[in-house]
């Protein structure tokens, strides 16, 4: 299936300069943000499904799995939530149509260090993965749907989609790690992350290793418990 090249919308795209440029220490949020999203993405399945209960198709266990390919220098974070289509993938992704990016991108002041420091304070979401990584790959299906996309950016103005193969419905982001990211391949560090910022999240949170699934999170354990 052909490929499509496409451009980030103007204010994105500064964005994603300020992201990529970025001297700011605290790069390990990116976890935080994208484990937030598979998180939302699976209660908004959640959500959509007491209407229309098909939709989760014999899958109603949500959780959000997170694998590494430490040859590859891979990280991949993947959830069973509702999943996202060209038109979502095009506008979730590549445009800012939201408020907390715009609420960061009216406070950007042009001095690098200030701007810098906001993004600690906003968080820009998805687009704070290209602070570790040099190439991200996300591949979706949504919930109800048969086809699935490929997105893929390196973060400098352009993306692609193309038509791919999913198994089943939700998302998987894959980033490629930069050299100075590669910690984020270490289980320990992994989990470290994880117990700071997203501990509290509600569905099971799964480190994934030769040995099997590990969930990493208290939050999820807290309401298994009768
Ligand atoms: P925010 O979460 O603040 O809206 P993000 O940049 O993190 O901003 O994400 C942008 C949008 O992309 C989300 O609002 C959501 O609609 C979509 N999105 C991101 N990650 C996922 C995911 N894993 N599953 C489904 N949709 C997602």
């Amino acid at each position: 299936m052909a490929e499509e090249k496409l451009s980030f919308e103007t204010e994105v795209g500064r964005i994603l300069q300020i992201v990529a440029n970025s001297l700011y220490s605290n790069k390990e949020i990116f976890l935080r943000e994208l484990i937030s999203n598979a998180s939302d993405a699976c209660d908004r399945l959640r959500y959509t499904a007491i209407t229309k209960p098909k939709l989760t198709a014999g899958d109603a266990k949500y959780r959000v799995s997170i694998s590494t390919d430490k040859e590859k220098n891979l990280l991949s974070i993947d959830d069973n939530g509702i999943g996202m289509n060209r038109g979502s993938l095009i506008k979730d992704l590549g445009t800012i149509a939201r408020s907390g990016t715009s609420g960061f991108l009216d406070r950007l002041s042009g001095d690098d260090k200030k701007d810098m420091a906001l993004i600690g304070q906003f968080g820009v979401g998805f687009y704070s993965v290209f602070m570790v990584a040099d190439l991200v790959e996300v591949i979706s299906r949504k919930a109800g749907e048969k086809k699935a996309w490929l997105w893929k950016s390196d973060g400098a103005g352009h993306y692609t989609i193309s038509e791919t193969k999913k198994e089943s419905r939700g998302t998987r982001i894959t980033l490629h790690l930069k050299e100075d990211a590669k910690e984020y391949l270490e289980p320990i560090r992994l989990r470290n992350v994880i117990n700071t910022y997203s501990d509290h999240i509600s569905l099971p949170i799964e480190l994934m290793s030769d040995e099997g699934a590990e969930t990493i999170n208290k939050g999820s354990a807290l309401w298994t418990k009768p």
